[in-house]
């Protein structure tokens, strides 16, 4: 089988793979229906991260089941599945507290910008829909797998409420599931942050109210001047970098709280401004597997639509340009199609 490598920053390769096998007796193989690009994926690319030996890439996949282990009787071959970013066993203290995402048995996703992919935690991680979904919903369920299940952790650990202000940093893919989150938990006014125009529309189609298209100090003061002069009960950083988590600190009002989901780069919290500030803070890995079975629901019902976020779609043996076309801000998101 074939899939994506990266050797080196900027180098992506398509190349033949050994064809994944059952590892343990809770592993399943899938066949990948799509997936994606992610823009933590980026971060490699970029050479922000180390990359060492050459090494498979991506965690975003919806497929077809192919094989299960042993242990595995919650899904079976042929059934159309969405997974999680982190798998987990679902059965452990984290899981059962909602939190998957810090399983006792957690494996990250590694491998699936491929043509078949090994699922580690099967049982727990894998939610089958209902008979085989239409072609047209795949990039909403694939959507559902990352980016959109980590837009809603924004707005879930961020606590947006009905009627509530909510602020979101960042206008990448998850920025833009995030609105899609507040939307549906209710915020009254969502104030998006962007300068880029493509991606200012589809905030709006998604619900956003306001746009704010300054940054730094000059983006705080037209916050304060949206909400005012305090700041948003909800903020939604939706980035990792300082800038990003400053422009956070800053947006919330006292007793606001906020939604860290940018997986954070050199990114430092000042103790005593956190402590004056009265902020709430929480953020992670998203726990995706908690909120799929509602995400995918709302995706095959029609009530949310986060397959717009991709807007380049690409065979994936063109996952080099994909790449490319993500570090070169010319698409937001890369659908791969094996
Ligand atoms: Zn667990």
């Amino acid at each position: 089988m074939r899939g994506a490598v990266i050797h080196a920053p900027g180098d992506i390769r398509f190349e033949t793979l050994d064809a994944p096998e059952l590892l343990h007796p809770t592993d399943a193989i899938i066949r990948t229906a799509v997936t994606c690009v992610c823009g933590s994926d980026l971060w490699p690319y970029r050479g922000a991260e180390p990359i060492g030996d050459p090494h498979p890439m991506g965690h975003e996949y919806v497929g077809f089941v192919e094989e299960v282990g042993s242990e595995v009787t919650s899904v079976r071959p042929g059934q159309f599945v969405v997974g999680s970013f982190a798998t987990s066993d679902n059965t452990c203290p984290n899981c059962r507290n909602g939190f998957q995402s810090n399983c006792l048995n957690r494996e990250f996703m590694s491998t699936c910008q491929a043509e078949y992919v090994r699922i580690p935690n099967a049982q727990g991680t894998l939610v089958a829909t209902d008979g085989v979904p239409g072609e047209e919903s795949w990039p909403g369920l694939l959507a559902v797998s990352d980016v959109m299940g980590t837009g809603w952790w924004a707005a879930d650990a961020a606590e947006v409420k009905p009627g509530s202000t909510a602020v979101v940093v960042g206008d990448g893919a998850v920025g833009l599931c995030a609105v899609i989150a507040a939307k549906e938990m209710g915020a009254e006014r969502i104030i998006a942050m962007s300068r880029h125009e493509p991606r200012q529309k589809l905030a709006v189609e998604f619900g956003a109210t306001d746009i704010v298209t300054t940054r730094g100090e000059e983006g705080v003061a037209q916050i304060k001047e949206l909400t005012g002069g305090i700041g948003a009960d909800s903020v939604l950083e939706c980035v990792g970098t300082p800038e990003a988590m400053r422009q956070a600190l800053h947006s919330a009002r006292p007793g606001g709280t906020i939604g860290f989901v940018g997986v954070p780069h050199e990114v430092a919290i000042d103790g005593q401004e956190l402590f004056f500030s009265h902020v709430g803070l929480r953020g992670g890995p998203a726990p995706v597997r908690r909120y799929l079975p509602d995400l995918i629901n709302r995706v095959l019902t029609g009530a949310i639509n986060p397959g717009k976020v991709f807007d380049l779609t690409l065979p994936l043996e063109q996952v080099a340009e994909g790449y490319q076309a993500m570090d070169e801000r010319r698409a937001i998101k890369t659908l791969l199609k094996p």
